[in-house]
């Protein structure tokens, strides 16, 4: 964009100037450039500086909008040294704006740290909201909003992702999480394997040209990425949560069936026992000595 067109902002009365020694967490698009608010150019515009995940990124951003801003980075490897030095430069008076590269700052992105410390050391800072990839998702995949949670990106080491199904497992609103697209379709074949059949939304390239919702239980969902060539772009997964089927009865050959069938979605006995003390709301050891004996019987 040209100076010429740079975009003009609406002459707002309500408009507040910008407060010396601020720190402004401004959000930015999460793929579609139209989507920042006008209080954002405004702030990006009146700072004496911007601090950014990728200085390079952001500046093609603000050349995006006609602007022309001071460009700090402030990542994920050099966080720590530069809040210090940010800090400083805000307790002379400086304002500082804080951008990521999409999204908003802090949110599965750098971020947290400097404000955690601009917070304790009493430095003002107000957040301009926007766009966030997770909520996003989460309004248009149809599932429960009442409550929810966010998981991050889903963890690859074994411990992280055995923590994560602990804290996650029970929880009864929906769940959000980031994953990348190829680890996509292994991912929730091992969600299924622990969780059994709830129903899913995989939001793909969300606000551009390509965006795609595949909404559907697990299965359904797993069967249409296989049939992709390749599946493609930036992901956000949003999972029904956890419903507890309360005191459900079920006869000695109920309950042998629903165990061998999470033995054999390669559950551990330790998890078929949660999963299914959660199902039948019998004790979780009850139900792994009856798995116990089950293998005895055939060992
Ligand atoms: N701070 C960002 C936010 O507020 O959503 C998240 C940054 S995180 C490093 C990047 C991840 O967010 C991507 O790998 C993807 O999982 C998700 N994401 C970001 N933009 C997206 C988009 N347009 N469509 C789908 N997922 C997106």
């Amino acid at each position: 964009m040209s100076e010429e067109q740079a975009f003009q902002l609406p002459k707002s009365k309500g408009a507040a100037p910008l407060v010396s020694g601020t720190l402004y967490i401004v959000a930015t698009p999460i793929g579609n450039l139209e989507d920042i608010t006008l209080r954002a150019l405004r702030i990006l515009g009146g700072v004496d500086l911007v601090a950014a995940e990728d200085t390079r990124r952001t500046g093609l951003l603000l050349q995006a909008y006609g602007l022309k801003k001071p460009l700090v980075s402030c990542f994920a490897h050099n966080e720590e040294k530069q809040s210090k030095r940010l800090l400083e430069l805000l307790q002379e008076g400086k304002t500082v704006a804080l951008v990521s590269d999409a999204g908003m700052p802090g949110i599965s992105d750098p971020g947290a740290r400097l404000i955690r410390q601009a917070a304790a050391a009493g430095i003002p800072l107000t957040v301009v909201p926007g766009p966030s990839a997770g909520l996003t998702a989460l309004v248009a995949s149809g599932l429960d909003t009442d409550a929810f949670a966010f998981g991050g990106f889903f963890p690859r080491e074994t411990k992280a992702r055995k923590a994560w199904l602990t804290d996650f497992g029970s929880f009864s609103g929906t769940l959000i999480f980031y994953e990348s697209p190829k680890r996509l379709i292994a991912t929730l074949a091992f969600l299924q394997a622990a969780w059994g059949e709830r129903r899913c939304c995989v939001a793909r390239e969300l606000t551009k040209r390509y965006e795609e919702f595949l909404r559907g239980s697990l299965p359904e969902v797993i069967a249409r990425l296989e049939q992709m060539p390749e599946v493609k772009g930036e992901i956000v997964v949003v999972l029904e949560g956890y419903h507890k089927v309360k005191g459900r009865n079920l006869n000695a050959d109920e309950l042998e069936a629903l165990g061998r069938s999470l033995l054999d979605r390669g559950l551990s006995k330790k998890e078929a026992s949660r999963q299914l003390a959660c199902e039948t709301g019998l004790a979780a050891k009850d139900m792994y000595a009856l798995l116990v004996s089950w293998g005895r019987e055939e060992g």
